[in-house]
């Protein structure tokens, strides 16, 4: 007998449905596939929910996101392995290399301040193409404050800017201490550890600790990245 558990399949089974259709399973989906009660299936979703591998569609059981797909346009289009993808945020767009074992990502977005498009290629670990060349993803929100809203805080303050002068032109702009500015590269591998393993069945979200280890490895230290 198998020791995986009803939340383990039913979550991988939900990330394998994004990746081969592009959209989240619906809840009778779930009820058919595992053989459960409605009621048993949205308890599992609310389960999933809580563990912070997906987001609801606030007072509903409709699946919005799973970390890093979206079930809604978004401005962060994501073509990988052949399909198209809309990701959460900027940094979910650049985590799909990771999460796709490095296939070949290309990213379609937009400045957050004058909406010019952004065009990244990511292959064999790295990015290829960033066009402009001084585009960044923005991080406005500490990490400590990214789970008291994530639908809202991936929505709305996870971007692309082409430049540090349109990040600063932006409304979104925050002190440096409040904020971090990086390039698809160190999104990259801030994703690694979070996505890389998001389609084996154990998989689970790191622990503070090995966050915190990861950030300093990288070095991203000082007030900003303390969690
Ligand atoms: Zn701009």
């Amino acid at each position: 007998m198998s020791s995986e558990t009803l939340p383990q399949r039913v979550r991988l089974f939900i990330f394998e449905h994004f990746r081969e259709h592009g959209v989240p399973p619906v809840v009778e989906r779930l009820v058919t596939e595992f053989t459960l009660t409605r009621d048993d299936a949205v308890g599992v979703l609310r389960e999933l929910e809580s563990a912070r591998h997906i987001a609801l569609v606030n007072g509903t059981a409709r699946i919005l996101m799973a970390f890093p797909y979206s079930a809604i346009a978004t401005p962060f289009q994501v073509r990988a392995e052949g399909r198209s993808y809309f990701a959460n945020c900027a940094w979910d767009a650049v985590a799909f290399h990771a999460m796709h074992g490095d296939a070949d990502v290309t990213i379609d977005s937009a400045c957050h301040h004058c909406a010019a498009p952004i065009h990244i290629e990511m292959r064999a670990g790295g990015a290829t193409v960033v066009e402009p060349p001084g585009a960044i993803v923005y991080l406005a929100l500490k990490p400590t404050q990214w789970w008291e809203n994530i639908v809202t805080t991936c929505s709305n303050t996870m971007v692309f800017f082409a430049s540090k002068e349109h990040r600063d032109a932006s409304d979104l702009c925050a002190s440096p201490e409040q904020a971090a500015t990086l390039t698809p590269d160190e999104v990259h591998a801030l994703s690694l550890p979070i996505y890389r393993a998001k389609f084996a069945i154990d998989y689970a979200r790191p622990g503070k600790d090995e966050l915190l280890a990861h950030f300093a490895a990288l070095g991203l230290t000082g007030p900003y990245w303390s969690l």
